[in-house]
């Protein structure tokens, strides 16, 4: 099983972040993918590893954190994707939960990571909150036909699904697909798992029934389980699908 979204150091693991992994190596984690909020989150990643599951790096700035004034070039944003170690941009995207005040300065910065992702042919990520429609718009704008990414944590309708899908995107299926007034599951029941992969965004939402508790890569297994019940799919298919899904985005062979 792969996590294709977990920020694992967080603080929130600061103390027990061995017995997290020990854990995501038991229930099956074989690969988890670490996207940045900004770049001081790159050291922080480098300090982490276990033996059985290996954790791939990639670089960004989120978008709340463009809200509290972080910003960068496109230079230096190249500098770091074009590194072998770092499997793709972000993350990245648009988030108008908070405000309102940061549209312009976030839809730059999401323009500006995909240029990079084009650049060195790595998926961008791609952070979406009461931002649909300007997320899809700009995504198209910037689709040359070699603009990959993810739409993490998906949480569209099946139209909105289908869309991300036509512009190249793949959905990120998370714990909110779990959630039972979300409607999520009604959606992505009826979106091609040809085109879906799994994720935590660990330490945040966590998928019932650890809702509300903080999330860790172990509870993966729980998305995937809801996703096998909603599509109907055996829970060993789910996985296969999946996993071959991610590496083949991420270009990472799996050893
Ligand atoms: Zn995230």
């Amino acid at each position: 099983m792969i996590d294709t979204h977990c920020h694992l150091y967080a603080e929130q693991f600061e103390k027990d972040i061995h017995q997290v992994l020990d854990r995501a190596a038991k229930a099956g984690v074989s690969h988890i993918f670490m996207p940045a909020i900004n770049y001081d989150s790159l050291p922080k990643m480098d300090r982490l590893s276990h033996p059985d599951i290996e954790l791939h790096k990639l670089a960004g700035i989120h978008p709340t954190d463009i809200n509290e004034g972080t910003t960068t070039t496109e230079e230096e944003l190249l500098d770091y994707c074009q590194q072998d170690d770092i499997v793709g941009v972000g993350e990245t995207g648009l988030d108008y939960y908070w405000s309102d005040d940061y549209k312009s300065e976030q839809q730059k910065s999401l323009r500006l990571h995909c240029r990079v992702a084009k650049q060195v042919q790595k998926p961008v990520i791609l952070h979406n909150r009461e931002s649909t429609e300007d997320l899809l718009q700009i995504i198209k704008e910037e689709q040359n036909g070699s603009l990959k990414g993810i739409w993490h944590c998906f949480n569209g309708s099946v139209e909105e699904g289908k869309r991300a899908i036509d512009l190249g995107l793949e959905l990120g299926i998370g714990g909110v697909m779990t959630f039972k007034n979300a409607d999520v599951d009604d959606s992505v029941a009826q979106l091609p798992i040809d085109n879906m992969m799994l994720e935590t965004d660990a330490p945040y939402l966590a998928p019932e029934p650890k809702r509300g508790k903080r999330n860790e890569p172990s509870f993966v297994k729980h998305v995937a389980q809801r996703l096998a019940d909603v599509q109907e799919l055996d829970l060993d298919e789910i996985i296969a699908t999946t996993d071959k899904n991610a590496l083949e985005l991420f270009g990472v062979t799996s050893s």
